[in-house]
């Protein structure tokens, strides 16, 4: 897979793809990540890419042409399955978009900064606008970010099997349950007797039971503003 980012503030990006599992993605060539700062295709001779919004608002807007110029120049090259715009109003995701979006060949994802960018850009350009949740960050940067660990974790090859993804909370539509790991005893809070009983029908079992049980709560997990 290719995911090209395209942003104002790269350097931001840089740091998060150079450990973890999404630097070992990248080093086993399983997936390939291509940041493009957006002053690099500023035609304006101090490097401009934002200016003042029509209207009178306050706050800057990202220019269209910069965009339009790094997008053209990407799909010159080859051809994306989608273009995505990380926006606070997009859709919200959820690990079925993740699903999906991990079965791709090419992406390119458009980060946000200031007050967003010309509504041009999403008209023309856009084939999707993602959203990390009803908050509003700085800028798109941290929203791909949370993107492409979403995606690129349930590539096969990057996670070892004894963590597959497949068992994690919403990949089954069930809350994962909970986990432990030594000592069995700290300051008298004990791992369920179960886990320890080598019994494997049984904790299987408890095991569903308490995904289940996490899965109601969570259902009931209302933020209340
Ligand atoms: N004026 C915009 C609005 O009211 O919806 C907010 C712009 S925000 C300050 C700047 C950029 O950050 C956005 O263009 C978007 O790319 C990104 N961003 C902020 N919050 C986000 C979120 N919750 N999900 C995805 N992207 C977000």
């Amino acid at each position: 897979m290719r995911i090209d980012i395209i942003s104002a503030l790269p350097q931001l990006l840089e740091s998060f793809f150079s450990t973890s599992i999404l630097h070992r993605a990248i080093e086993k060539k399983i997936v390939n990540i291509k940041i493009h700062d957006l002053r690099d295709y500023s035609n304006d001779k101090h490097k401009k890419i934002d200016d003042y919004c029509y209207g009178g608002e306050a706050g800057m807007v990202l220019k269209i042409e910069p965009i339009a110029k790094c997008i053209k120049e990407l799909k010159n090259k080859r051809k994306y399955d989608t273009i995505i715009y990380m926006s606070p109003d997009g859709n919200t995701l959820n690990q079925k978009k993740c699903n999906e979006l991990s079965q791709k060949k090419n992406i390119i994802i458009l980060c946000g900064r200031y007050k967003g960018v010309d509504q041009r850009v999403r008209d023309l350009f856009i084939d999707q606008e993602i959203s990390i949740g009803n908050y509003v960050l700085s800028g798109g940067e941290i929203p791909a970010a949370a993107l492409c660990d979403s995606i690129i974790r349930l590539i096969p090859g990057v996670m070892n099997n004894e963590c597959s993804a497949l068992f994690d909370s919403f990949q089954d539509d069930l809350i994962a349950p909970p986990i432990y790991t030594r000592p069995e005893n700290w300051n008298g809070n004990v791992v369920p007797p179960i886990l320890l009983s080598g019994d494997l029908k049984k904790i299987k079992k408890w095991n569903e039971e308490q995904s289940l049980r996490l899965t109601e709560k969570n259902k009931n997990n209302i933020i209340k503003l």
